[in-house]
């Protein structure tokens, strides 16, 4: 997944071309910056990439999942639908905005369980908000399906799939908006970065308005400009931009490293029958990020785990089950609402309801699963070596 490991050139002449002027903010100032506009250049870059209309660039992909919902009119008592793996930024922003995160269970695609979603759905679900994790995307025709009958939204939370592409368009622009996010792990980074993607214009422009303080950004002279609405600051800097901008370009060469790189070390635990993988759904092409991957039972991945830490090869493998980022078993802060200020009543309550929630469906999947960060400079000498290591392991626990 991470873009900094082929950092060079390319992002040190962007980066120049901002310190050259010295406008490091990405509006205004339109004499002394010289016809340099990172972050616009960016977001017309995003809009061609991944083939949306409008991008509007954050601060952060988190800042970007908080425009998002605001702009989308999501607010005080509503439900955001949101699975129960995830990154925590996920529910972050969903109460940032005043919401309430009901969390539901994943399938075999370690994203939303279309029917857990269905059975969430109460008169307060304002919004569906598949994250597609670890490269690879949720049931979307399905998902968009259970939207459209019940007038949901959908918002995307792409921030880990960069790249990964469902019947021909990229994750992040096919629900109602997406994000991504540019931190310094994920695709492609700015060092700090988001991107909220749509293809509805009052969404983006209230999108714009809002990571800048409401402005209108209509006339050339900032200080004159009105503020239709009241906003924040979630700004990018050029700087920022201008790393996003070089890494861009490089995509497609990371996508095809990575992919190589995925398909070469899963050519190895394939040869074990008792391995089996994460499910991509029907028309969807994984950025090829992580390759997750399953054992039978809990106790044998555990097994697993723990023989990959004995011999000093557990980096890069992942088990979420009992990571505390990423899934609700470890969120005791979520659970218990622990929050430095105090939160709405009803947030509160759905936040302790979590504490006898049961997520059987997802523990019974998570329990079971190891992703393995893909990198994009392995050697071929390296896969083979993490291959063969991998399968001994496993076959040592499975004898
Ligand atoms: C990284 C990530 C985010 C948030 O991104 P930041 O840029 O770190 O704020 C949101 N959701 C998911 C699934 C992520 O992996």
């Amino acid at each position: 997944m991470p873009g900094f490991e082929l950092f060079g050139d390319e992002e040190r002449k962007e980066v120049n071309d901002v310190l050259e002027t010295g406008i490091l903010m990405r509006y205004g100032f339109d004499g002394p910056r010289k016809g340099i506009w990172k972050a616009q250049e960016l977001e017309k870059a995003i809009t061609e990439t991944f083939g949306c209309q409008y991008a509007q660039l954050t601060s952060s992909g988190t800042a970007a999942l908080t425009t998002a919902m605001v702009a989308l009119g999501i607010g005080v008592g509503d439900e955001v639908i949101m699975p129960a793996f995830t990154f925590v930024a996920s529910f972050e922003a969903v109460l940032s905005v005043g919401a309430i995160p009901v969390l539901v269970d994943v399938d075999d695609t370690l994203t939303l369980r279309p029917d857990a979603v269905k059975n969430a759905i109460t008169s307060k679900t304002k919004c569906v908000m598949p994250v597609h994790m670890c490269g690879s995307m949720a049931d979307l025709d399905a998902l968009s399906a259970i939207c459209a009958e019940h007038q949901l939204i959908l918002l995307e939370d792409a921030c880990q799939s960069i790249g990964g592409t469902y019947k021909g368009k990229a994750l992040g622009t096919i629900g109602h908006a997406g994000t991504f996010s540019f931190d310094f792990v994920k695709m492609i980074t700015c060092a700090e970065g988001g991107v909220v993607m749509t293809n509805d214009q009052s969404v983006y422009t209230k999108a714009d308005g809002y990571t800048d303080h409401g402005h209108d950004h209509l006339g050339v002279d900032r200080g004159a400009d009105l503020h239709p609405f009241i906003g924040y600051n979630f700004r990018i800097s050029e700087l920022h931009a201008a790393v996003g901008l070089a890494q861009i370009k490089k995509l497609n060469t990371f996508l095809a490293l990575q992919t190589k790189n995925n398909h070469a070390l899963k050519a190895y635990l394939e040869t074990i029958p008792e391995v089996s993988f994460r499910r991509v759904p029907d028309g969807g092409v994984d950025s090829c990020s992580f390759l997750s991957w399953f054992l039978p039972t809990a106790e044998q991945t555990q097994a697993v785990v723990q023989e990959l830490k004995a011999q000093g090869i557990l980096a890069g493998n992942f088990y979420w089950y009992a990571n505390n980022w990423h899934y609700i078993s470890k969120w005791d802060h979520l659970k218990q609402a622990t929050t430095l200020s105090r939160i709405s009543a009803e947030q509160e309550a759905a936040l302790l309801k979590l504490q006898t929630t049961q997520f059987n469906d997802s523990d019974a999947i998570m329990s079971r699963c190891i992703s393995t960060a893909i990198s994009l400079v392995w050697t071929e000498a390296q896969i083979r070596d993490k291959g063969l290591k991998l399968v001994e392991v496993i076959k040592k626990v499975l004898a």
